[in-house]
């Protein structure tokens, strides 16, 4: 992927976006989750795709539309929704805490709780991880024999935490829960916490609809990327995850100032917005890897 020059990245505020519209952090931004799952279409076989499109069209939920894009962001409606305790028996599924500095991923997991068999992934423990509920679920979305339903939201689920594990402040935190209470500005933003820039501010900086992102993601996405991307678990990206936030997240920020508050440099905001355009496109290279393994017809 190319570097993008500061002036592509110093236009979104103000042009397209009320920047007043702080909204609560928890993922990607609905866009980001857009972004991946379109990214990953572009990289499936017609036949996946096929039984991908086919799985969503029977879904009956109501939260989201059934194309891959809406069914995307459908976990954090799920959560948001409250549906039988669903925001905490979820919550923590879509984050992996991996401490800046004592880094130890299983500590981050609750140690990998088990889940007694017979019962679905989706009714698992609520101290689960990103890492371990995105094995479970394509476990379940492998399997011709998993229950219709929970078939479906292991395929919804997988959407999303794919997307969800690349997104730096989901696999890392500073003892400031994932970035959300560091207080942070810049200029030509409006001022919000670290987590919420990284969800969505730097996600807009890449411009237009979640289309327009996801094609020139993917016309920048070489082969070689591509084959590179295509290695190793979703514990793996979480370290990787973890590394970019290590380096770039937390790494580049400027010495708080007064009140504890942090002034984002231009230079801040441009790594960041290339960090996100190279881990949407990371994630929606995997997701197109793991729906394949999934739905492959041996
Ligand atoms: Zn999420």
């Amino acid at each position: 992927m190319k570097r993008r020059a500061l002036g592509f990245v110093a236009l979104a505020c103000g042009a397209v976006l009320n920047c007043a519209d702080v909204r609560p952090s928890m993922a990607w931004g609905d866009d980001g989750h857009k972004v991946v799952a379109l990214v990953a279409q572009s990289f499936l076989e017609p036949d996946v795709r096929k039984r991908v499109n086919a799985l969503l069209a029977a879904d009956t939920d109501t939260l989201t539309a059934h194309d891959i894009a809406s069914a995307a962001t459908w976990a954090d409606k799920y959560r948001d929704a409250n549906i039988d305790n669903s925001r905490e028996r979820t919550r923590q599924w879509h984050f992996v805490d991996i401490e800046i500095r004592n880094a130890d991923l299983d500590s981050a997991c609750f140690n990998h709780p088990a889940i007694p068999t017979g019962t679905p992934a989706s009714d698992g423990p609520a101290s689960d991880c990103v890492v371990d509920k995105i094995l479970q679920f394509t476990v379940e979305l492998a399997d011709p024999a998993t229950d219709a339903e929970e078939r479906v939201a292991a395929l919804k689920f997988l959407l999303h935490f794919i997307g969800d594990v690349h997104q730096p402040l989901h696999s890392s935190d500073d003892d400031d829960q994932g970035g959300n209470k560091k207080r942070v500005s810049a200029s030509g933003f409006a001022a919000g916490n670290l987590h919420h820039f990284w969800d969505t501010e730097f996600v807009d900086q890449l411009g237009g609809d979640p289309k327009t992102i996801a094609s020139d993601l993917i016309g920048h996405i070489t082969k070689e990327q591509q084959t590179e991307w295509q290695s190793g678990g979703p514990a793996d990206w979480a370290k990787e995850t973890f590394a970019v936030s290590k380096s770039d997240a937390y790494g580049l920020l400027p010495p708080a100032g007064a009140h504890g508050n942090f002034r984002l440099t231009d230079d801040y905001v441009t790594a960041a917005a290339n960090d996100v355009a190279i881990q949407l496109s990371r994630a929606g290279v995997r997701l197109a890897m793991v729906l394949s393994q999934a739905l492959r017809k041996p």
